[in-house]
């Protein structure tokens, strides 16, 4: 056992929606942890997304990956009144169902081929289907003449990740505790990890790294592998508009304070959080093309985050062979899959069971590949 002091059982590093959700988990298991964190205001991606709970679309190819994201889903509903309940904060989570709404035929010829590739593997929601151009209308009568169909998938949902991420941390139970500080290097010594940075120092019995991108630094003393990659996304946010859509999609969807977030770009531009012109346009013109009412509403924000990309964008859970009880985990979908990171992820990690429980995320993968 560690002793008192700058000493805790668990250290997680990163206090963004994954480290956040897998500290909440950790310590209703009963484990003293500390949550550390560069700059705690500063969550990059977990303040900069989209904020859906997404299922349709993912996982081709990876049945475990669309299982993952449906048992996520599926837990949003507890999951958020659980935090509501319990800080105070609602999450704004709603399962409205979402649509990837395609303007023209051979975007909708595409997504129509990959759910029939979904649907002839096993795991995920094999109850997305196609909409054709009048069911989606009936659906949501502001669509524009251009959208000829989308899929809809009756888990998707959205949620407010700020409120989520507020909530989950407001919900650490007492015996964990956040610790401001930029980790330099992770050192394994005989009885734990020693957690090092310009702010001091933590010792732990385990160690987690949720750092993000900042994993990527962060994994090779320990031997955990951590391949990982920014992927530029911009947003662009209305003013508050009347109730004009009430099912999320894929790049529009209003929030609960009635603002309309739009965006899904993915670009390599290193780690530039700048925005650009050319995106912007882009966004609004598809947006505006998909509801032609937002071509009145004013833009009153935009902003560029990264995502946390691994080389086939599923997450990455791993305990170190080299190092036991040192554990990477890591995914471009934190949203979503915080349901899970603060329930059986977090479970698996205390029982030392990350590896056996969710063998498809070893990083073994990207050996096996290449
Ligand atoms: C534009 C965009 C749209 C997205 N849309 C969605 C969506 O709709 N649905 C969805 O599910 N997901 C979405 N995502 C992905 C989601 O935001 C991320 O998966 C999630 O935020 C990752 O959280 P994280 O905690 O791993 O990383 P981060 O949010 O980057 O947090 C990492 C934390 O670690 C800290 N840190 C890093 N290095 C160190 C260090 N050395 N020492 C101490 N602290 C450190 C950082 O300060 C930071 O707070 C989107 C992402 C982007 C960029």
């Amino acid at each position: 056992m560690s002793m008192a002091g700058d000493s805790t059982e668990i250290a997680v590093i990163g206090a963004g929606l994954v480290g956040s959700a897998l500290a909440l988990g950790l310590a209703r298991t009963g484990a003293r942890v500390t949550l550390v964190d560069a700059a705690t205001d500063d969550f990059h991606a977990s303040a900069a997304n989209f904020g859906l709970v997404w299922v349709q679309g993912k996982g081709l190819g990876a049945p475990d990956y669309a299982g993952l994201s449906l048992r996520a889903a599926q837990g949003w509903d507890g999951f958020a009144a659980d935090l509501a309940q319990g800080s105070g904060i609602s999450p704004a989570y709603r399962r409205t169902g979402g649509l990837r709404i395609a303007l023209s035929e051979a975007e909708l010829d595409r997504t129509r081929a990959d759910l029939a590739r979904l649907h002839n593997q096993p795991g995920g929601a094999q109850d997305t289907r196609i909409l054709d151009r009048d069911a989606l209308r009936a659906m949501l009568p502001g669509i524009g003449p251009a959208a000829v169909g989308a899929a809809y998938c009756p888990h998707d949902g959205h949620a407010d990740p700020l409120r989520t991420l507020r909530a989950m941390r407001t919900m650490l139970p007492a015996q964990a505790r956040i610790k401001a500080m930029q980790v330099t290097r992770v050192r394994p010594e005989a009885s734990g990890f020693v957690i090092e940075g310009g702010e001091g120092r933590v010792t732990a019995d385990r160690v987690v790294l949720a750092a993000g991108l900042g994993n990527a630094d962060l994994a090779p003393g320990l031997g955990l592998h951590a391949p990982l990659r920014p992927q530029r996304g911009q947003i662009l946010v209305t003013e508050r508009l009347p109730p004009l859509l009430d099912i999320a999609t894929h790049n529009v969807r209003q929030t609960a304070d009635g603002t309309v977030m739009m965006g899904d770009s993915k670009e390599d531009a290193g780690f530039d959080r700048g925005t650009t012109q050319s995106v912007a346009h882009k966004i609004a013109t598809r947006a505006v093309r998909s509801f032609p009412a937002l071509a009145h509403a004013r833009l009153v924000r935009s902003w560029a985050g990264l995502r946390v990309m691994s080389p086939d964008g599923l997450p990455i859970y791993e305990a170190s062979t080299s190092n036991p009880g040192a554990y990477l985990v890591t995914c471009h979908s934190g949203v979503t899959l915080a349901s899970l990171h603060a329930g059986e992820v977090a479970r698996a990690i205390a029982e030392d069971a990350l590896h056996s429980r969710y063998p498809a995320f070893s990083p073994a993968r990207f050996a096996e590949a290449a």
